[in-house]
């Protein structure tokens, strides 16, 4: 059946035109794409030396009729699109009309096709763009097409192709996007005669990424949840936080089953992820956009790599949504692992066991309360003159220090009412490494926790949850402090005083670049607090250049602050881990610090046992 036709002339010019083919990889994500949109449910893909020397790919998809064979050479000529209407609901991948008549020019060409019911095919040999033979073909349903010497006429374009490394690593990352953008289809891929990969059609995009990125990563992802805003639906799956990666190669993103790269999703993912992706990383994501084909234009670049939205904005706020949503609920995740069975902290010889009562808390919400109350009292202590560990909040104070009683009432931080106890009491300390590595068992094996990060992750949260509710401890100065800054601090300063007060400084302008602060959050160290204002307005100034407007709200004053405040590493007495420990569990993202490192490392009983040659 012939479904080809050609453009009309006014159609053809509204097509993003332009060269596609620039090298191998460009011929073989060509090539994948009709298969796929001939419906294909398994695609073979072989190249050698680098593709410069041959590149085959082979489909089970519904081929073409002998008409079609031909007409498919000519350029323009497309089953895909009729019209220029056409052109602004596009659901194929494929839409130009221009890319075999653009290989078949520069290569030496075999197109062998065949339609499901056909009892023949067709076999067209072309040779630098000029059809030299068609005849009848017998191969199997479905369409087979060899590149051979490409660039072959046009020596100057050959010559810039890189190695034959790079070319074929080139090709290897498209047919990876194809492969976990079309979990549904099998495909193969050959190197020089060397199976490289071979995917069956998988059922969950799960199953696809473990059979092409490893079981390993599978474990550091975390499911998209299912969320549906008016006209997008999103889904698939991310890295947990504290999994990034120094590249974007790892960054998949579907709009409608294409490959794009675009900087809205971007900047949606990175807001998203906020304090979970240290700086400079870049986050690991297997996202499929799905949303009604008017609202998303794929005809800007010949390549259709680039696409434009009709709502940016609103796609933007999705991912962001979505992202954190995904992001908290690993929270739960990791709390479970710290069940266990006879769980609890390991009592040194000889000593006192103040955990016991940790160990076995109060099952009612009462001491919740209070726990809270005993928190927003530790900065009524004296204003300590390095950072004190053991201001740290408390969910259960020990003993020996009984919280004051606080008249005004407050709401339990949100994290702390999301985690059931029974999921933080389990675990088992067991040292600390080098005054800074908290060693833990879990369930699992070994986990590492650094106490500074985990300190600043803690702080950083209840910092935020403050900053909500206009409730950050303040110390009032017997001295009012001034300080004088450049023009463009002052200009900073001005427009964010109000986000400052919030957190308990106190600035107001004084004339001309010096500003009054007669306010300080309590957990400020008084004796240094000019230098801490310089500091935290640096980094916030740094911190611009590379954060949207939008973005330098309270999270990022929060966590500026939040990395002035938190000093050196302290010797943690038993009590004083326990705790730690159980508020960074308590955390919404506790894994990593709000820059993104990570706060805890899971070493388990496997990799153990792979280390010490137990286990190969
Ligand atoms: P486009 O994909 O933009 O339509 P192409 O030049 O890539 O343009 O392909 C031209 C036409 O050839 C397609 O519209 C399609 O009808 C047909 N075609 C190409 N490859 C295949 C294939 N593997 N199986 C079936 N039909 C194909
Ligand atoms: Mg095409």
């Amino acid at each position: 059946m012939s479904r080809i036709h050609l453009l009309p002339e006014e159609v053809a010019s509204q097509v993003a035109a332009g060269e596609v083919v620039e090298r191998p990889a460009s011929v073989v994500k060509e090539l994948v794409e009709n298969s796929l949109d001939a419906k294909s449910t398994r695609i073979e893909v072989a190249i050698k030396r680098g593709g410069s020397s041959q590149i085959v790919v082979v489909d089970d998809g519904i081929g073409m009729d002998r008409d079609d064979a031909l007409l498919c050479l000519e350029r323009n000529a497309t089953s895909k699109i009729r019209s220029g209407e056409d052109l602004s609901h596009i659901l194929t991948l494929g839409f130009r009309g221009e890319a075999l008549p653009s290989i078949a020019s520069v290569s030496r060409f075999r197109l062998s096709t065949r339609e499901r019911e056909a009892l023949a095919g067709t076999e067209v040999l072309v040779n630098g763009g000029r059809i030299e033979t068609v005849r009848d073909g017998g191969e199997a349903p479905g369409t087979q097409i060899e590149v051979r010497s490409l660039f072959y006429n046009l020596p100057a374009r050959r010559k810039f192709l890189r190695s034959e490394n790079t070319e074929a690593s080139h090709v290897e990352h498209h047919l990876q996007l194809q492969a976990i953008g079309h979990p549904e289809v099998g495909f193969v891929y050959v190197r020089d005669e060397r199976l490289v990969f071979q995917l069956a059609p998988a059922r969950h995009l799960r199953d696809r990424i473990r059979d092409l990125c490893g079981a390993q990563l599978v474990e550091q992802l975390v499911e998209l949840p299912e969320l549906s805003f008016e006209g997008l639906k999103l889904r698939g799956f991310i890295g947990k936080p504290g999994v990034s990666r120094s590249t974007r190669a790892q960054q998949y993103v579907f709009v409608n089953g294409r490959a794009v790269e675009n900087s809205t999703v971007n900047f949606g993912l990175r807001e998203g992820y906020h304090t979970a992706l240290m700086k400079g990383q870049h986050p690991v994501t297997f996202l499929f956009i799905d949303m009604d084909p008017a609202a998303v234009d794929v005809n800007v670049h010949p390549a259709k790599r680039e696409v434009r939205f009709r709502d940016p904005g609103h796609l933007r706020e999705a991912i962001v949504e979505s992202v954190k949503t995904a992001l908290e609920s690993t929270r739960t995740d990791w709390s479970n692992a710290f069940t266990m069975a006879d769980g609890g902290f390991r009592k040194p010889e000889g000593k006192a066991a103040p955990a016991s009562k940790i160990s076995s808390p109060a099952p009612d919400p009462a001491p919740r309360v209070e726990s809270v109350q005993a928190e927003m009292e530790i900065p009524s202590a004296p204003v300590t003159l390095r950072h004190d560990w053991s201001a740290l909040p408390l969910q259960n104070p020990p003993p020996a220090t009984p919280p004051k009683p606080v008249e005004t009432s407050v709401t339990p931080p949100a994290a702390s009412i999301k985690s059931p106890k029974s999921e933080i009491q389990n675990f088992k300390i067991l040292g600390v490494l080098g005054k800074l590595y908290v060693l833990m068992e879990n369930a699992e094996g070994l986990v590492l926790v650094d106490q500074h990060a985990a300190h600043e992750r803690i702080l950083f949260e209840q910092l935020r949850r403050r900053m909500e509710t206009q409730d950050v401890p303040a110390q009032r100065l017997l001295m009012p402090l001034t300080i004088t800054v450049t023009p463009h601090d002052a200009d900073w300063i001005t427009r964010n005083v109000e986000t400052l007060h919030k957190m308990g400084i106190g600035i107001e302008p004084f004339g001309s670049g010096t500003f009054m602060i007669d306010t300080l959050p309590q957990f400020m160290r008084a004796s240094d607090s000019l230098q801490l204002i310089r500091d935290i307005i640096e980094e916030l100034r740094e911190t611009s250049k590379t954060t949207s407007k939008l973005r330098l709200g309270e999270d990022v004053i929060a966590k500026t602050v939040c990395r002035a405040a938190v000093k050196a590493n302290d010797y943690l007495r038993e009590p004083e881990l326990v705790r730690l420990i159980q508020d960074l569990l308590a955390c919404e993202l506790p894994y990593c610090c709000p820059h993104g490192r990570p706060t805890m490392i899971q070493m388990s009983y496997g990799e153990l046992e792979k280390k010490f040659g137990r286990k190969v």
